[in-house]
C-alpha cells in the first residue's frame, strides 16, 4: 500500500512504508529479528539487505514512515534520541566549529553539546530562540554550522518561530536543526517551515506507550552539510553524510524496537488529540488555582507563545509546566499525586509529574539552562479527564 502525501497525516501514519509483507501478506510490517541476510552469489542481495546494522527491514518501514510524516527525504532510526543527536553532530561538525544552543533545552542534548563535543573542540553558545535577533547575535560568522531549536521547549514550553530562525541560520551559514519530540509531525513539520533536518526523541509521543527507548533522524528534501562541505561519501548531501555515520558508528535501533516504535506511530493522530485536550483542561485548572504561581502552555492565551504556536502548530502539544512557589513545595506536589506517576519521561499514555531540577535537567544545574527549583512538568495523559483534574486539585490543596 503506497501512499502518497497528499493523504492525510493519520492515513499516512498507518500506511507510510507499511505495505503488506510481499511473500505471507502479513498486513503489519513482520518483527525481522535476523542479523544477516542469505545473498545470490557474491553481493547478490535481494532487495539491497546484506547485513542489520547496515539495514533491516522492520528499521526500514520505521524510517520510511517516519521520513514521509516529516515530508523530510530520508529517515533514519536510532537506538535513542541521544544517540540520534549525535550522528547529527558528528555527521555536521569539525573541530573549530561553532553550535548556537536553546537557553532552555532538554539537559540531555546541552550535555552532549557541551560535555562531548566540546572535548572535540566544538564550541557553543546559549540564546533566547524566542527572540531571533539573540540567535543571530549568538552566530559567529564562519564558524557556526549549527543552530539547534527545540520548540515548544523541555522544560519551560517556550515556543521558537522556526521559519525566522532558519533565515537566521541560512543567513550565518549554518544548518537549522529542530528537535520535534514535544510537538510530533502530527501539530508541526519543521522541514516545511525551513528546517535542514529534524530530531525525535521516539521514546516519547512517537512511542507512546513508555515501552520503547529509540531515537530519529530525517533530512530535509535536497538538504546539503554547511559551508559546502563534502562528507565522507564524496557527495555533499546530509543524507549521505547521515546514512555513512548511521552505519559506520552503528547506533541503530533494533528490530524489536523499531517494531514497537511504528506501533505506536500508527495511533499518533487520536492520541495527540486526547493528550492535548487533556492538557488544555490541566492548563486552565492550574491557571485559575490559588496553590499555583505560574503555568507554562502555549494552548493559554496569555502564554508567551500563544501566538506564534497558532501560527506555527496544530494544537499545543500535551505538557504543560507549573511552578508552586518553592522547591519544597514542589517535592511535595510529586509526593501527593495518585495517578500522575512520579517518573522520568513523557509522551506516554499514562500521566506522570516530575521535578526537573532534580530529575530530567538535573545535569544542566549551575549552567545557563539551569530550570527554576520550584517548577513541576506534567506529562498529561489520555487518561479520563476529570480523573486527572481531580487528581491535580487534590493534591495542590494538601500544600
Ligand atoms: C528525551 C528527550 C531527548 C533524548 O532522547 P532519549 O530517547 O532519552 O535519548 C531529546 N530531546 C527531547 C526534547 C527529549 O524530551
Amino acid at each position: 500500500m503506497s501512499t502518497d502525501r497528499t493523504d492525510g497525516f493519520a492515513t499516512r501514519a498507518i500506511h507510510a512504508g507499511q505495505s503488506p509483507d510481499p511473500t505471507t501478506g502479513a498486513v503489519v510490517p513482520p518483527i525481522y529479528q535476523v542479523s544477516t541476510y542469505a545473498q545470490d552469489g557474491v553481493g547478490g542481495l535481494r532487495s539491497g539487505y546484506e547485513y542489520s546494522r547496515s539495514a533491516n527491514p522492520t528499521r526500514t518501514a520505521l524510517e520510511t514512515a517516519l521520513a514521509d510524516l516529516e515530508h523530510g527525504e530520508r529517515g533514519f532510526a536510532f537506538a535513542s534520541g541521544l544517540a540520534a543527536e549525535d550522528a547529527l553532530l558528528r555527521s555536521v561538525l569539525r573541530p573549530g566549529d561553532h553550535v548556537v544552543v536553546p537557553d532552555d533545552a532538554y539537559g540531555g542534548t546541552y550535555r552532549l553539546i557541551a560535555r562531548v563535543l566540546g572535548e572535540w573542540q566544538v564550541d557553543h553558545t546559549p540564546a533566547r530562540l524566542t527572540d531571533p535577533a539573540a540567535v543571530a547575535a549568538a552566530t559567529r560568522p564562519g564558524r557556526t554550522r549549527l543552530v539547534w531549536v527545540e520548540t515548544p521547549t523541555n522544560p519551560l514550553l517556550r515556543v521558537a518561530d522556526i521559519a525566522a530562525l532558519a533565515a537566521v541560520a541560512h543567513e550565518a551559514g549554518a544548518l537549522l536543526a529542530v528537535d520535534n519530540t514535544f510537538a510530533t509531525p502530527y501539530l508541526q513539520t519543521p522541514v516545511t517551515l525551513g528546517a535542514d533536518v529534524v530530531v525525535h526523541s521516539t521514546t516519547k509521543y512517537v512511542g507512546g506507550h513508555s515501552d520503547v527507548v529509540g531515537g530519529a533522524l530525517v533530512t530535509a528534501p535536497g538538504a546539503t552539510l554547511p559551508g559546502g562541505r563534502t562528507g565522507p561519501t564524496g557527495t555533499t548531501s546530509l543524507s549521505d553524510a547521515i546514512g555513512f555515520l548511521q552505519n559506520a558508528a552503528g547506533a541503530v535501533a533494533g528490530p524489536f524496537d523499531a517494531w514497537l516504535t511504528l506501533r505506536g506511530l500508527r495511533t499518533l493522530a487520536v492520541r495527540m488529540e486526547r493528550h492535548q485536550a487533556n492538557a488544555q483542561a490541566v492548563a486552565e485548572l492550574l491557571a485559575g488555582h490559588a496553590e499555583v504561581s505560574a503555568v507554562h502552555y502555549p494552548g493559554l492565551p496569555g502564554d508567551p507563545g500563544h501566538e506564534v504556536a497558532t501560527r506555527q502548530m496544530r494544537g499545543f502539544g500535551g505538557i504543560v509546566s507549573v511552578q508552586v512557589g518553592s522547591a519544597a513545595r514542589a517535592r511535595a506536589l510529586c509526593a501527593t499525586t495518585r495517578l500522575f506517576t512520579l517518573a522520568e519521561s513523557l509522551g506516554g499514555v499514562e500521566s506522570l509529574i516530575e521535578l526537573p531540577a532534580a530529575m530530567t535537567h538535573a545535569s544542566v544545574a549551575g549552567s545557563a539552562l539551569e530550570v527554576p527549583a520550584d517548577l513541576v512538568r506534567l506529562s498529561v495523559g489520555i487518561e479520563d479527564v476529570d480523573d486527572l483534574l481531580a487528581d491535580l486539585d487534590q493534591a495542590l490543596r494538601t500544600l
